[in-house]
């Protein structure tokens, strides 16, 4: 068994209290300057949903939101509201 599996070990890391840490002086900084992240909200159609007969597979897709070749709008890495 690995010395770091060892009961032994267990209690020799336990064997000192945790010593207590002070929350004086820890505020919420910057509460006002806070904001959301931007998410990436997925566009078209959701993965799991069929695709219908007679409806066309885009080969060469280009991004409907930033107009970049090579992917489409729902695999854009850019971040957009
Ligand atoms: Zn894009």
């Amino acid at each position: 068994m690995p010395i770091y599996l060892r009961r032994a070990t267990y209690n020799e890391m336990y064997e000192q209290n945790l010593p207590p840490i002070s929350l004086a002086g820890m505020d919420i900084q910057d509460r006002d300057q806070s904001t959301a992240p931007l998410t990436h909200i997925q566009k078209g159609r959701p993965r799991k949903k069929r695709v219908r007969a007679g409806e066309a597979r885009i080969r060469n897709s280009t991004c409907g939101t930033f107009g970049e070749a090579g992917h489409n709008a729902r695999s854009c890495r850019r971040p957009h509201m």
